[in-house]
């Protein structure tokens, strides 16, 4: 059967069409005394309409687990893609294995030197490039080319401490974060390009066999061995040091997350023969929709999207929109003539000229007149703040963070208690790992925190203690290469 697997990130900002705040054609109209009071006004509906208190916490983890149920027996719900990833590692692999990730700005190659159970990773190198922008237009051949060659390169570097056994090819683990149709492990069509790629005479093609005619053009002999997107490459890395560890998490630019599924609770792959009895599922999350308290501001940013209607979870909780929606807020507050006085500010009305890490920042400072989000305001805005303008900006940034991070946290509940409920005790019943990576969780103790309150909130602290929420830091390389490794060509016992 074939499935759609869609990619955890999504394109870049788009040609975004300029929202108009409402009251725009009447700031000049209005008395400040009137604009206190809207200003507030908007911040107290925001606050309203953002809130996570633990009803609607629940909802939202009740309808996660319903609707990956759904995704599973193929009827709707979650995409919920199988990823044919059905070993994970055991910690015995051995030899030499290349993992190549091609996802978001960043291309990178690594080689890692497998030792087995005692010596685990042995050593590593790696490369990373950023992909020329004319790439992304390029032609198919042109941008494999480019992959091969980075690779090639890599492989050519003398180091004594990475070895090839003998007669064996090169194996490689591909992490390819765009929207795929998967059939096999080592098999996969792109569907379509998305963040910004463009690249000609590639859309309804295996990207393993694109690679593949790329490494013979390079003169390189290697296969690919396994398939992957980033998550279950994370969740792979994260095993492999952790046995426990049963989800894996992205929260960067966008948002995905897979979790170690039996193949007996699937029944839309019926037949599919498998000796593990397990594999890894997709469940491509951010297209989750259901519950989710949203606002005008949402509903703005939605339409202005180029996939409007779509990926509406991932619009709330991930890097990539998190700026922006306090944008569309401050922009409206600003129209009211209160937060920046009567003018607004004209670098407002650019889309994404706020981003996630701005909001961090902001959230960062700790001196007594905000002085940090003044000068970020500034830079960014090009507009002067008074004191309580500042606080008003971290209120709104706050509630924006709060939610994402309190919903990311109920949609983690949702899959652990659909694995639990499948399983009484496979989850809450002994220690649980979830392996979390990318730059929003990384980088945002605010968000942590909330993600972290809102699960323990809604398990409570006895199951709470059971569960481990760690962050798996590029684990996804090592992660490909070791998929590279239990799917190798060669006869292993490992
Ligand atoms: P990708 O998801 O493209 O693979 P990353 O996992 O590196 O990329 O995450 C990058 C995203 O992480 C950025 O788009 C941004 O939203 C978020 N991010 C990066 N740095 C910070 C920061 N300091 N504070 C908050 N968010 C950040
Ligand atoms: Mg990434």
């Amino acid at each position: 059967m074939s499935v759609i697997a869609v990619g955890s990130f999504l394109p870049p900002p788009p040609p975004y069409r300029r929202i108009k705040p409402r009251f725009t054609t009447m700031v000049s109209l209005r008395s400040d005394a009137v604009s206190v009071a809207e200003t507030s006004s908007i911040l107290r509906k925001l606050k309203e309409e953002c809130a996570t208190p633990l009803p609607v916490l629940r909802q939202v983890a009740d309808a996660m687990s319903a609707d990956m149920r759904a995704g599973l027996a193929a009827a709707h719900g979650l995409p919920m893609i199988p990823s044919f990833v059905e070993d994970l590692p055991t910690g015995n692999e051995k030899g030499l294995f290349y993992a190549l990730d091609l996802g978001g700005t960043n291309f990178r190659v690594l080689r890692v030197q497998l030792g087995g159970k005692d010596e685990r990773v042995v050593a590593t190198d790696f490369d990373q490039v950023s992909i020329p922008p004319q790439l992304m237009s390029a032609t198919c051949e042109e941008l494999f080319d480019f992959i091969a060659l980075g690779l090639a390169k890599l492989a050519a570097k003398d180091d004594d401490r990475l070895n090839l056994s003998p007669g064996k090819k090169g194996e490689i683990g591909f992490t390819f974060s765009f929207p795929v149709r998967q059939t096999s492990i080592d098999s996969g069509i792109l569907v379509k390009w998305t963040k910004g790629f463009a690249v000609s005479g590639a859309a309804g093609r295996d990207v393993v066999a694109c690679l593949n005619e790329a490494m013979e053009r390079q003169g390189l002999d290697m296969r690919v061995s396994a398939l992957v997107n980033d998550a279950v490459a994370t969740l792979a890395g994260a095993e492999y040091w952790d046995n426990d560890v049963a989800v894996a998490i992205i929260l960067g630019t966008g948002t995905n997350a897979c979790y170690v599924e039996q193949i007996d609770a699937i029944p839309k792959l019926q037949g599919h023969v498998s000796s593990s009895g397990k594999m890894i599922i997709s469940t491509e999350w951010g297209a989750f929709s259901k519950r989710l308290p949203l606002t005008e501001f949402d509903r703005a940013m939605d339409a202005a999207s180029i996939n409007p209607g779509e990926q509406i979870f991932e619009k709330t909780i991930s890097g990539m929109y998190l700026g922006e929606i306090v944008r569309l807020v401050l922009l409206e507050m600003a129209a009211t003539g209160e937060l920046f006085g009567k003018s607004i500010p004209e670098n407002l009305y650019t889309p994404f000229i706020l981003g996630t890490p701005d909001l961090c920042a902001m959230q960062q400072d700790n001196s007594g007149d905000l002085q940090g989000v003044g000068s970020l305001l500034y830079d960014k805005a090009r507009v002067e703040s008074t004191f309580s303008a500042r606080k008003t900006v971290l209120e709104v940034c706050d509630t924006i963070v709060k939610r994402g991070g309190s919903l990311a946290g109920a949609g983690i509940v949702g899959i652990l208690q659909k694995m639990e409920e499948d399983s009484k005790g496979v989850i809450f019943g002994k220690r649980t790992v979830v392996a979390i990576d990318g730059g929003l969780y990384e980088n945002y103790p605010q968000y942590r925190t909330y993600m972290q309150d809102s699960v323990k909130e809604l398990i409570g602290s006895e199951k709470s203690n059971n569960l481990v929420i760690e962050h798996s830091k590029d684990g996804s390389g090592i992660g490909a290469a070791l998929l590279a490794a239990s799917n190798s060509m060669y006869k292993h016992d490992f």
